[in-house]
């Protein structure tokens, strides 16, 4: 189904010349395994962009040279000083009429480096000239050529992300092995506008990356990886856009609620909807209640409220007489939703049931005949609700906890568990509005941007690691006085090489000073023994609670007011705002102790000091992106969701919008992509790996 015209890009890396076993190792490290998990291919390459470039065009003499800056020198050899010593260097002296200067070589093989420099001939030296006593010399210069080699000197050379075992040399010779095996392919970007921009041809783009002739040629804002990157993003949106059509195609079922269910809830609340939520809840009645489907994303800063709104929605749906099912991406999280909301489902009289890879065997049997019967109307649970075997009765509506850790595929799984499924995805990570559309697409969106009422501001430190004794005694003060304390590590288990406070070490230590007082949780445990752990910190019996980052989505013990988080440094940005996020939920007080070791480095100093000065999520996303890129704000690179290999949201952010207008044009005006470009932008899908969305034209 994919055009042959592409095979010899999707074959194995091991079809280059000089691919062996051990080198393909080294590219499977490189390049991370595609996007179905198998090794590295020659499209990986291909598409592995240069960071940078050395530029050999400069051609001073030697009285001209500046250390550290690269030249290209044409020298006459005067005279080798073999090494004095057994360790020392050999040296050749080489002058112009300007002066002399010296190559170094440090276990050289003297009669090769004669070979290389004959005494009285020219040279051409390429290289890294340092001052050394006064006089330049250049160490191991790369390149030593005569007149002949000077003429395939190239005048730039590509420098790569690299692993061990590799040289940028090897690199750009792989990639340019893998750009011989593209074919000659119709052009998909529309051509006025391709003027416009004087963008290259996508061969020719490719080309300028990896036979780069100015470093312009390899940096994100040249036309050629600037081009790279908008057929990326145009495959990205072309792809949403396509997923999103076929979601919303068909009729769509009106939901319809009566606001009977959502009247009891609201009632036995203690407290009243936030204006954010209320607007929020009256903008998903509205699309339920349209004939066709709902696709909305609800955004909201940790401790928002989101749960409570993902309940009136669901109640919605049961008062429709049908089903809706919320997703979580962890267990914990599964049953911390299965516990906020059991009250209030009671309360309104809705049938509530969890489903998680926990219940299994005649438990679970059990449960799925009830869902397939509709004596079920809310099913909580984990990624377990995508398996094959679980059949809804009246799926109406599917709510999404976290997306950023789904992907589209799941996305569109548990869509296709009902009749015309509504779905509404929750993040607690703000995305910034560039992220929304490369995410997303064109998703309908509400921002909880208004926190409920109450809440003091939490009180975050920088605290060093030297002063943990002094932590540690303060802690004990608070827990004297009725605190409950988030204590969390990077790892679990001890690892000698990582200078690593492992939770297990930590929790000993600190039950140590406060015994019987201490909880331990991560994510090795079995899940009876983490619901164990958790029910003690919440009902204070230990009021101290050792955590991985198992704890950073979602749980919620508005008792908790003091959050530790040892090796601070070592956590990204959203991932620290994340942690902060579950304490200051309740009214006291609450403090954030980042515990940080040195030395810091500017982007970990930055991200701590990010951290400490503001709780606005909107800010410290935007600050995430700008410090680490699009990737780490989506999650991981198995998101499923938009990661980019050419592309650089923060170079080419402003793209996003362009292409997304794009890809709106053309659908609306060749819905099955059938027209001559039409059939070039399947190429374009293709080549980025957007096959799930040419499969949904297939199916038309
Ligand atoms: P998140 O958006 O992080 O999932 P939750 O839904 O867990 O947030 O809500 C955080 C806390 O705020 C919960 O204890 C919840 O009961 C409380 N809460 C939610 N809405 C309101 C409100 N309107 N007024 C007061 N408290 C609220
Ligand atoms: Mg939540």
């Amino acid at each position: 189904m994919r055009d042959s015209r592409l095979d010899p890009l999707f074959a194995e890396a091991t079809v280059l010349p000089g691919v062996g076993p051990k080198v393909a190792k080294a590219l499977a490290r490189l390049l991370g395994a595609g996007p179905a998990g198998g090794p590295p291919r020659v499209v990986d390459l291909l598409f592995h962009a240069p960071t940078g470039a050395i530029d050999r065009r400069s051609r001073p003499k030697i009285a001209d040279l500046v250390a550290g800056e690269v030249a290209t020198v044409e020298v006459e050899v005067e005279r080798h000083q073999p090494p004095r010593s057994a360790r020392g260097p050999h040296r050749v002296v080489v002058a112009d009429e300007t002066g002399a200067m010296s190559l170094v070589f440090f276990k050289a093989h003297g009669p090769y480096i004669e070979r290389l420099l004959p005494v009285g001939e020219k040279r051409w030296v390429s290289g890294m000239p340092e001052l050394f006593d006064g006089s330049f010399q250049i160490v191991h210069p790369p390149h030593v050529v005569d007149a002949e080699g000077l003429a395939k000197l190239p005048p730039v050379e590509p420098t790569y992300p690299l692993v061990e075992g590799l040289s940028h040399h090897l690199v750009a010779k792989f990639a340019r092995a893998a750009l011989e095996r593209l074919a000659e392919l119709p052009e998909w970007q529309d051509d006025a506008f391709r003027e416009q921009r004087r963008f290259p041809g996508f061969a020719a783009a490719l080309a300028a990356l990896h036979f780069p002739q100015s470093p312009l040629d390899v940096s994100s804002e040249g036309v050629a990886l600037t081009r790279l990157a908008y057929d990326e993003l145009l495959a990205n949106q072309l792809a949403l856009q396509l997923v999103r059509a076929h979601m919303r195609r068909g009729s769509g079922r009106a939901v319809v609620g009566d606001g009977r269910l959502s009247r009891k809830i609201e009632a036995a609340l203690p407290f009243s909807l936030t204006g954010a939520q209320t607007r929020a809840v009256a903008a998903i009645r509205e699309d339920l209640a349209a004939p066709r489907r709902m696709l909305r994303l609800l955004q909201g800063d940790v401790g928002s409220g989101k749960t409570v709104v993902a309940l009136l929605a669901s109640a919605t749906a049961i008062e429709a007489g049908r089903q809706a099912a919320l997703m979580a991406p962890t267990e914990i999280l599964a049953r911390q939703h299965l516990a906020t909301l059991q009250p209030l489902a009671e309360a309104a009289g809705i049938r509530l049931a969890v489903l998680t890879g926990r219940e299994k065997g005649r438990e679970r049997v059990a449960l799925l005949e009830r869902l397939a019967a509709g004596d079920v109307d809310l099913l909580v649970g984990t990624h377990a609700l995508f398996s094959d075997d679980v059949v809804f009765h009246d799926l109406a509506l599917a709510i999404v906890d976290e997306q950023h850790k789904f992907g589209v595929r799941q996305r569109l799984a548990l869509a296709s568990k009902g009749a015309a499924v509504d779905v509404m995805v929750m993040t607690a990570t703000p995305i910034p509005r560039t992220l929304v559309l490369t995410a997303f697409g064109d998703m309908d969106s509400s921002a909880l941007d208004e926190k409920p009422p109450g809440r003091t501001p939490i009180d975050t430190r920088l605290v060093g690691l030297e002063r943990l004794d002094e932590t540690i005694a303060a802690i004990g003060r608070a827990v004297a006085s009725g605190a409950r304390v988030y204590w969390v590590c990077p790892l679990v288990e001890q690892s000698e090489t990582l200078d690593v406070a492992a939770a297990e070490d930590r929790f000993g230590a600190l039950a140590e000073v406060f015994p019987g007082k201490v909880g331990l949780v991560h994510g090795r445990m079995k899940g009876a023994d983490k619901d164990a752990a958790v029910a003690q910190f919440v009902s204070g019996e230990t009021p101290i609670l050792v955590a991985t980052t198992v704890i950073e989505v979602g749980v919620n013990v508005p008792e908790a007011t003091i959050m530790v988080i040892e090796h601070a440094e070592r956590f990204g940005l959203a991932q620290l705002h994340q942690l902060r996020g579950r304490v200051g939920r309740g009214a006291g007080r609450s403090t954030c102790l980042l515990l940080w070791k040195g030395p810091l480095g500017d982007t970990a100093k930055a991200r701590l000091e990010t951290l400490r000065d503001t709780e606005d999520g909107f800010v410290i996303a935007e600050k995430d992106l700008e410090l680490r890129g699009e990737g780490e704000v989506l999650g991981s690179r198995q998101s499923g969701a938009a990661v980019f290999r050419l592309a650089r949201i923060e170079a080419h952010g402003d793209l996003v919008r362009a292409a997304h207008d794009d890809a709106g044009l053309i659908l609306a005006r060749d819905p099955n992509l059938t027209s001559p470009r039409g059939e070039a932008l399947r190429l374009l899908l293709h080549l980025f790996e957007r096959d799930a969305a040419v499969r949904l034209l297939r199916a038309g």
